[in-house]
């Protein structure tokens, strides 16, 4: 198996950064063409998809063939994604999709198969953080949402998209830096993203047992409505908030993801994202010898 992280360690992800600068992990993969998943051709699923990391996920994959389902509770933005995508000749159709709803998640699966006739990729990527004031101010229902949709959502997603993997598949969860270390600003958003990494570490055997890989990709402070929505909270509440001087373009997320998606000697694992490169994280406490 080829030493990814190794070829990670020098990728450039950063303020110019989208495609241009993370070309280096687009080539070091396709130089390994013999683990290469043809995304042509695909059809994904991707959650969140009208705003943020999800729409550039959604774009990146489109413009490398595969076709889209954007599932969104925001319509306007989901169907804004769908424009976006069938400008650049891409295919791709919007569901208006709670992923805290069983029966809307199954909907928003069946709709790639009903549409496009397969499901391959599903991105569960929408979530969202405690916002202001944080724990233990906020109120249950506040970071009890959080923990629905960032993590039990993610699980649900699993737990319905697999068996419509009729030829296996590809999942890739969004987690975050926040899922990697302790997150004083907002632990309960740390505690649902550590979830979800043990989660993802600990579906490695799907790949063996479904023929589906399931990663994780645990971005950095990424340039995203939700980052700018939480700092001009902060300062309307007079709290600390400042945007960092390099901070991550949504599109070199997209390029991680498209990584994990499309290199077929990943699963079970999670890339961290920086502003200064990106890296496979080990699973804590697995033998190396199963990777
Ligand atoms: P965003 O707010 O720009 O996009 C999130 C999208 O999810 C929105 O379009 C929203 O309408 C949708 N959404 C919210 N609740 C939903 C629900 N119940 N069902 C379906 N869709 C729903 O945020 P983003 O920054 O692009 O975040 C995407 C993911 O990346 C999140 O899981 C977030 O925790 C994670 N993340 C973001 C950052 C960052 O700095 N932006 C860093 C690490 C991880």
């Amino acid at each position: 198996m080829r030493v990814i992280a190794k070829e990670l360690s020098g990728v450039k992800v950063g303020q110019d950064g989208g495609r241009d600068r993370i070309k280096g992990l687009t080539t070091s993969l396709g130089a390994g063409g013999e683990f290469q998943m043809d995304i042509n051709g695909s059809v994904a699923v991707i959650t969140g998809g009208g705003s943020g990391i999800g729409r550039a996920t959604a774009r990146r994959l489109a413009a490398e063939g595969a076709a889209v389902v954007i599932a969104d509770v925001d319509a306007a933005m989901g169907e804004e994604s769908v424009r976006l995508i069938e400008a650049e000749g891409g295919r791709a159709v919007f569901i208006k999709a709670d992923v805290n709803d069983p029966d809307q998640t199954k909907k928003m699966c069946e709709l790639g198969l009903a549409k496009f006739g397969r499901l391959d990729i599903l991105h569960n990527n929408a979530g969202v953080g405690v916002g202001v004031p944080g724990f233990p101010l906020a109120p249950i229902n506040q970071w009890r949402r959080v923990i629905d949709l960032d993590l039990t959502a993610v699980i649900l997603g699993c737990y319905v998209a697999a068996p419509l993997m009729r030829n296996g598949g590809v999942i890739v969860n969004t987690a975050s830096m926040a899922g990697l270390y302790p997150h004083i600003q907002d632990p309960v958003y740390g505690a649902a993203k550590a979830g979800v990494v043990n989660f993802t570490y600990s579906l490695a055997n799907w790949w063996s047992e479904r023929k589906i890989r399931v990663n994780c990709v645990c971005p950095g402070i990424t340039d995203t409505p939700m980052v700018r929505r939480g700092l001009e909270a902060a300062k309307k509440a007079g709290m600390p908030s400042w945007m960092p001087s390099k901070i991550i373009q949504p599109e070199a997320i997209a390029e991680a993801v498209h990584l994990l998606v499309a290199d077929d000697s990943i699963f079970g694992r999670a890339l961290e994202v920086r502003p200064s490169g990106a890296r496979l994280v080990d699973t804590p406490g697995a033998p190396r010898s199963r990777r």
